[in-house]
């Protein structure tokens, strides 16, 4: 390294603006472990604290893009796109979008997370199907997204590992909900992953990285602003996250849910949801004129059953086991499954949705070390939604759990997570903002 580290964390201590061969330094010696970690942990903290400039935010996206391999895949014909969620409880839209979108003729090629504190992971949510695989050479990635049209695959090791290590600091340093290093961590994935387009769902509310509406549109521009600079179209939609999405927390329970919407049973606000990301993924691909043109198409994938054959094909080309689809009970099932009433009248008020999250992780369906291995069969279904009026013995949750014991805590967490009051209250709002570089969309 031609510059200290001392030197380079000083610099951002007192507010100044890194140039960008300080941030190739950074990003290299956080590779080559000659910035060590707490060396790193200080440059982090002090980031948070005094801010990057968009072009800082870029180089540091740009370099924790080369900091590991890039993907080609020019070899697969026509637009190819990514989707990421920035996290969230009971978030089924990709298992939902990615047929969907497949099915309405645009390749969707996805890299996806596991799942990471009190939120779900698209890549544990798909393995609850028996034998399915996440782990898929990127020949045997690109083959499938030709022939079959998706696949949702792990993100390797070689890409962008400069992420891997700081976002491992991040957790543990309490500087997740940064702005530039949410941005630069999910950009540099997805610029490494060659896709042509992303598109992003930020997410708001009481379960996401950022509470307020604010700073998640500041979230949304700032990741459009970035991705533009970097030459990668890239839209963002702002939607909520006051409560879990969908009725269904848990992995192998959002994949029964994400069948149900596919087969034409099931709506609501995840299906909502993933209209309204993948009619724009629809828009950006040059196959629908408007997300409303996108979002018929995708209700008439739904209809016809096209949208769950897409997702049977991809379960098969993946090694898993496609008559799930046809079949739920093959997915893996609780020794406990047990029921819970409100115990209250009154109206819905709100709920703490982290906690809702953390509920599930505590039963097993989450990591609470690197090494956990999951219970895909636990998690529960949430039966009410704010602004619903309820009686002492309406439905709460039915919980899916591994013994009484279990069931019963987690039935405390869920009640102590859900708030009644007496006065009738309006609904979340599913979809608030979409953002692109064109400007804000409120909705
Ligand atoms: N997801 C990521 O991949 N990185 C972040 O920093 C936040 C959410
Ligand atoms: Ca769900």
């Amino acid at each position: 390294m031609n510059i200290l580290p001392g030197e380079i964390i000083r610099k951002k201590r007192f507010g100044g603006e890194l140039n960008e061969k300080e941030i190739r330094e950074f990003v290299q010696g956080v590779v080559t472990g000659e910035f060590a970690d707490y060396q790193t942990a200080a440059l982090l903290m002090a980031i948070c604290i005094n801010g990057m400039t968009d072009r800082e935010t870029l180089a540091l996206t740009l370099a924790m893009t080369k900091s590991g391999d890039t993907l080609n895949m020019d070899d697969v014909p026509g637009v190819k796109i990514d989707k990421h969620s920035t996290g969230g409880v009971g978030d089924t839209t990709s298992m939902v979008l990615v047929p969907l979108v497949a099915a309405c003729g645009v390749k969707v090629a996805k890299m996806s997370g596991r799942g990471l504190g009190f939120t779900g992971g698209t890549l544990d949510k798909l393995e609850s199907v028996p034998g399915l695989r996440v782990s898929i050479p990127i020949d045997e990635f690109k083959r499938i997204v030709r022939d079959v049209g998706c696949a949702v695959v792990g993100q390797s090791a070689e890409l962008a590992p400069a992420d891997k290590v700081l976002y491992a600091l991040r957790d543990v340093t309490e500087t997740v909900d940064c702005l530039p290093l949410i941005v630069s961590s999910i950009l540099s994935k997805k610029l490494a992953a060659g896709c042509d387009v992303v598109v992003l769902d930020v997410k708001t509310g009481s379960g996401a990285l950022m509470h307020t509406l604010n700073e998640s549109l500041e979230l949304a521009k700032r990741m459009v602003q970035v991705g533009k600079m970097a030459g990668k179209p890239v839209a963002a939609l702002v939607t909520g996250m006051d409560q879990p999405l969908g009725t269904h927390v848990g992995n192998a329970l959002e994949v029964k849910e994400a069948i149900d919407i596919l087969s034409g049973r099931a709506g609501g606000d995840l299906l909502e949801v993933s209209l309204a990301l993948g009619g724009h993924m629809l828009v950006l691909a040059g196959k629908a004129e408007t997300t409303e043109d996108g979002a018929r198409q995708m209700r008439e994938a739904i209809a016809s059953g096209a949208g769950l054959d897409k997702l049977r094909q991809m379960i098969a080309a993946q090694g898993g086991n496609p008559a799930v689809c046809d079949d739920v009970s093959l997915l893996p099932r609780a020794a406990v499954i047990r029921q819970a009433v409100c115990g209250r009248a009154g109206w819905v008020q709100k709920m703490d949705t982290t906690a809702l999250g953390l509920a599930s992780q505590a039963m097993g369906a989450g990591r609470k070390t690197k090494e956990d291995q999951l219970d895909y069969s636990v998690g529960y279904i949430l039966q009410v939604r704010i602004g619903d009026q309820v009686e002492a013995d309406t439905p709460l949750c039915e919980l899916h759990a591994r013994t009484e014991e279990d069931a019963e805590r987690a039935e405390e967490a869920v009640r102590a997570a859900v708030f009644f009051g007496e006065e009738p209250c309006e609904r979340a709002k599913d979809f608030l903002a979409l953002v692109t570089a064109d400007g804000v969309k409120r909705r």
